[in-house]
């Protein structure tokens, strides 16, 4: 059983849908923080009954940031691995192989934010990509030595929330948030930012969870790893995600499923925490073993070629000037 029982109270607010601001709703799933265990407190999942949107509600008030991102708070790309390795060159390879289906629709030297930059792995390879293009990175905190490193390779860096930052007369050609748009608070307001701070013909290009991939029905209940308790405040499924785009002024060039294996780890270590098994959940699907990452890789691929959609999505739009 695990020992660490966390006591804080985290205060929640009601809220209606994001999407089309409908106040009724239906539960879908509730559970815990299974991976930083911030407080004791269950969480609900519903479904919005007007336009399906899947949401939080009741969620964490934004004034309770710290709490549930404490200070040893790492995403799965933060803790992927130590530099040089074998872990890292792979998750270099696929930022790099993913930006592909971007850099055909940016200029020659893109003027670039990464919202949501967490350790700079993605701006770092950009910058070997683009050695002259102006690239900044935004996170609300960064861990030690992620600041001084980006800022030798002149990256400009930000520390903000997305819905606070503030930008004096620079427009970009590209934004980019990988998963970063299911943990705000106001998706309306951030996309809103997005369009406002992107140039002529700027394109966004989000990453998000999939609540309709097709392993969320192994673990519907309570630990699906894109449920990520409390701290993803709403669900897009691929309808969702290109409504709310358009809604804000964005035209749709491509919609992907990406393969998921990071998810299918933390649905795994959720369902031992869910269990009180928290460490032998870690101990069998270690997050940085190649042989799970491949082995789910592999998993998705065979998915996607029968049509399924998987938990992972990408979509690219450009602004509709
Ligand atoms: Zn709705």
């Amino acid at each position: 059983m695990d020992l660490k029982i966390s006591k804080k109270v985290i205060s929640t607010e009601k809220v209606e849908c994001n999407l089309c601001g409908s106040s009724k709703s239906e539960y879908v799933t509730d559970g815990k923080d299974y991976l930083h265990n911030c407080t004791n407190q269950n969480f609900t999942f519903v479904q919005c009954l007007d336009c399906s949107h899947l949401y939080l509600n009741p969620r964490p008030k934004i004034n309770q940031i710290d709490l549930i991102y404490p200070s040893d708070y790492s995403t799965y790309e933060r803790q992927f691995g130590k530099k040089g390795t074998f872990l890292t060159f792979l998750k270099d390879f696929i930022l790099v192989n993913r930006f592909k289906k971007i850099e055909k629709y940016l200029p020659k030297k893109p003027k670039i934010l990464d919202i949501g930059c967490g350790d700079g792995a993605f701006l770092l390879a950009l910058r070997r990509k683009y050695p002259t293009s102006q690239l900044y990175g935004l996170d609300f905190k960064f861990g030690s030595g992620v600041k001084e490193e980006l800022n030798q390779a002149n990256i400009s860096v930000i520390e903000s929330t997305v819905e606070n930052v503030k930008f004096n007369n620079i427009k970009f050609d590209l934004i980019t948030a990988n998963q970063i748009i299911e943990h705000v608070w106001d998706v309306s307001l951030v996309l809103k930012k997005c369009y406002k701070i992107l140039g002529k013909n700027g394109i966004i290009s989000l990453e998000t969870p999939n609540p309709n991939g097709w392993d969320r029905f192994f673990f519907y209940s309570k630990c699906w790893g894109g449920y990520y308790i409390p701290r993803h405040l709403n669900l897009f499924s691929k309808k969702h995600l290109k409504i709310a785009l358009e809604k804000h002024h964005f035209n749709i060039l491509e919609q992907h499923s990406l393969l998921a294996p990071p998810c299918w780890i933390y649905s795994l270590h959720f369902f031992f925490a869910s269990k009180g098994m928290t460490k032998i959940g870690k101990k069998l699907f270690s997050d940085t073993s190649i042989f799970w990452l491949a082995t789910f890789a592999l998993i998705d691929l065979i998915a996607k070629f029968f049509n399924a959609e998987t938990s992972n999505q990408k979509i690219i739009a450009k602004k509709n000037n």
